[in-house]
């Protein structure tokens, strides 16, 4: 089972169930703010997340479709959700290794920094 974390571990979960094994990376400006470079994540059902810790757990509404979900005590970026989706976009970055995870796709990439370049060979998409 995967397991993760924000850095001060005022927030603990658990993926009770399957989870997207590619992680998708996100060059739009919104996820580069919020999360200090890109947004990496994987994907699971809602249903799915158990927490073992949430003190920490704040909800910002980022827009009028969507929410992002942080500890507002270490300021880690943890999760993603659309409001009316049945399923949750987790940080790649908190959950514990091993994930047996790969990238599998960038998206707004045309958004992206200036300052990198985007080198490995999947997929990079305009929008999503
Ligand atoms: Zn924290
Ligand atoms: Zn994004």
């Amino acid at each position: 089972m995967l397991t993760g974390r924000c850095e001060c571990g005022e927030v603990r979960f658990r993926i009770d169930g399957p989870a997207r094994d590619s992680v998708t990376i996100c060059h739009c400006s919104q996820c580069r703010r919020s999360s200090g470079h890109v947004w990496a994540s994987t994907h699971a059902p809602f249903a799915a997340l158990r927490f073992d810790a949430e003190a920490g757990l704040t909800w910002y509404a980022s827009s009028d479709f969507a929410k992002r979900g942080f500890c507002r005590f270490c300021g880690s970026s943890l999760f993603y959700r659309l409001n009316d989706e049945d399923g949750i976009g987790i940080a790649a970055g908190c959950l514990d290794v091993p994930t047996g995870f790969r990238v599998g796709k960038h998206i707004f990439v045309k958004d992206k920094g200036d300052y990198y370049e985007i080198t490995d060979d999947t997929p990079q998409l305009e929008r999503f």
